[in-house]
C-alpha cells in the first residue's frame, strides 16, 4: 500500500482501539517514526497533514529537517550522547529517551542557554533488561525530588522500549507495569506525569489499551527499514 493510506489505516486502527478500550477519542498521538526515509519519503505523510515525526540519530535528523516544511514537530526518541545534546535541544522540542538524572540535569543546563524548553519524557527500563538505556524503577524514584527541580524542561512523562517479541500479548505486562509504576510515581510524588510514550508497529493496540499517550509507529506505515545513509 502507498504511505499515505498506510498512515491513514493506522489513524483508524488507533481510533478504534481507543474506541473499544473505553480512551477518550484522539487522546493518543501518532508518532510517525521517519528514521532511516530521506524526506521525500516522509514528506507523503506531512502531504497527508500528519505533524508529529520521531528520528533516533540527531546527526540524520539534522540533515532531513531542514529539508521538510517549518511546521513539523521533531521527537528525538534514540539514544541521546551527552556531545549532541546541544544540537539535540535546537532541533528536538520533544525527547523521549531521557535515562538519567546527570543527562536530565544536562539537558536542563543547555536548554536554559538556548532559551527553549523542551517536553521531555523519562525512559525507563521497566523490563530490567542488562544493556537496554532508562533508568531502573527505584532510581527514578530516588531522583523525583531532583528532577522536579529543573526548571528548563517540561517533564511530560515516561517512555519504554520493551524487549522484542513477536506476540504483541508478550509485551502486555511490561506496558502495564509502566503504567502501575507512572501511577505510584504520581501518587506519591504529588507530580502530574499525563504522557506514556509506548507501542511500537507490532504492538501499538495493546499499548493504547493500557494506556499509551504517543504511539512511535515506524515500518507500518514506510516498510522495511533502509539502510542510513541511503545508498546512492
Ligand atoms: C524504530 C523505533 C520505533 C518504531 O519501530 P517500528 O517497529 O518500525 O514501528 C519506535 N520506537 C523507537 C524507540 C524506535 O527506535
Amino acid at each position: 500500500m502507498p504511505i499515505a493510506a498506510n498512515l491513514q489505516a493506522i489513524l483508524a486502527q488507533i481510533a478504534d482501539t481507543e474506541k473499544k478500550a473505553g480512551r477518550c477519542p484522539g487522546e493518543t498521538t501518532l508518532l510517525v517514526v521517519s528514521k532511516t526515509w530521506p524526506a521525500d519519503v516522509v514528506s507523503q505523510c506531512v502531504d497527508s497533514h500528519h505533524i508529529d515525526y520521531g528520528e533516533n540519530r540527531v546527526q540524520e535528523a539534522a540533515e532531513k529537517i531542514p529539508l521538510l516544511p517549518d511546521h513539523l514537530r521533531w521527537h528525538l526518541i534514540g539514544h541521546l550522547q551527552k556531545n549532541k545534546v546541544r544540537k539535540a535541544v535546537e532541533l528536538f522540542p520533544v525527547i523521549h529517551s531521557v535515562d538519567s538524572l546527570e543527562m536530565a540535569r544536562r539537558l536542563d543546563r543547555i536548554a536554559g542557554e538556548e532559551d527553549r524548553r523542551p517536553r521531555i519524557y523519562l525512559q525507563v527500563n521497566i523490563a530490567r533488561e542488562d544493556r537496554k538505556f532508562g533508568f531502573a524503577p527505584e532510581t527514578l524514584s530516588e531522583s523525583a525530588s531532583a528532577l522536579r527541580q529543573l526548571e528548563n524542561v517540561d517533564i511530560h512523562g515516561l517512555m519504554t522500549i520493551p524487549p522484542f517479541v513477536e506476540d504483541p500479548e508478550k509485551t502486555r505486562p511490561h506496558f502495564a507495569a509502566l503504567r502501575a509504576f507512572r501511577d505510584q510515581l504520581s501518587e506519591k510524588e504529588a507530580w502530574p506525569l499525563p504522557g506514556l510514550s509506548m507501542g511500537m508497529s507490532g504492538d501499538f493496540s495493546v499499548a493504547i489499551e493500557d494506556g499509551a499517550t504517543i504511539v512511535r509507529v515506524g515500518s507500518s506505515i514506510f516498510g522495511t527499514r533502509q539502510p542510513w545513509p541511503p545508498e546512492q
